[in-house]
């Protein structure tokens, strides 16, 4: 059995007390990063094997995993941060799980979208969840796509290139668009800007833009 499991997005607070049972009880953890999901197995007190799991080896690392499954061992996924497989690693060793008929369950817990779309105060009844931008071919198209969307957009942005992303929607969505910005959350330094993409964009060009960003972006009406 595999158990999918969010982990806190920043405040330790947030993890659930379903995932730190899942996390007794498992007999290992497969991590994004060992070392990462090591300390926070200890700050709960947990003290597992742990197996590697990332971007760079998870095509040569589902085949052992998917081995000791069928051995009857029971594992839990996690990523650094947030829910396995949003943009970390967990899609490949889900599907193949389901195809070798090893049962999947993924835990509800945290997650940086929902907070964001949700403290936007953008409707988020429809929304598409776009993950990250490439950052060269492709994403002027993919902008384009965004800006004639007719219902809200959530992007995950780097803070280096939050301004060029903001630049960029004022040309293809116009400088009036709401939008919303959600830097740093469940953090000591969270900061939830909203306003029409012009505003943030002025907003954040005085200072340094830091810590991890989601971008909300309205659909166009
Ligand atoms: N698996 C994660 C999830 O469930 O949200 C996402 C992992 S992805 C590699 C990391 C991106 O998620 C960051 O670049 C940022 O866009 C977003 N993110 C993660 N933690 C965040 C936080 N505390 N505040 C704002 N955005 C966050």
């Amino acid at each position: 059995m595999l158990f999918v499991v969010p982990t806190p997005i920043g405040n330790l607070e947030d993890i659930t007390l379903r995932a730190l049972r899942i996390l007794k009880e498992v007999d290992f953890v497969i991590a994004e990063d060992t070392r990462l999901s090591g300390n926070l197995l200890r700050h709960f007190g947990i003290s597992k094997p742990l197996v590697s799991f990332h971007l760079a080896n998870e095509h040569q690392a589902v085949e052992p995993i998917i081995a000791k499954l069928q051995q009857g061992r029971k594992a839990a996924l996690v990523s650094d941060a947030g829910t396995p497989a949003i943009c970390d690693p967990g899609f490949l060793l889900i599907r193949a799980c389901i195809q070798k008929g090893i049962a999947v369950e993924c835990l509800p817990g945290p997650t940086a979208f929902v907070p964001a779309l949700v403290a936007s105060g953008l409707p988020c009844d429809t929304f598409t969840f776009w993950g990250f931008l490439p950052h060269k071919k492709g994403r002027q198209t993919q902008l384009q796509q965004i800006a004639a969307l007719p219902h809200t957009v959530v992007v995950y942005e780097s803070p280096h290139r939050l301004l060029r992303l903001l630049e960029e929607l004022q040309v293809h969505c116009g400088p009036e668009r709401p939008a919303c910005i959600a830097r740093e959350i469940s953090k000591l330094h969270e900061e939830i800007v909203r306003g029409t993409v012009a505003q943030l964009l002025s907003h954040f060009s005085q200072k340094t833009v830091k810590g991890e960003i989601v971008v909300i972006i309205a659909g166009k009406s």
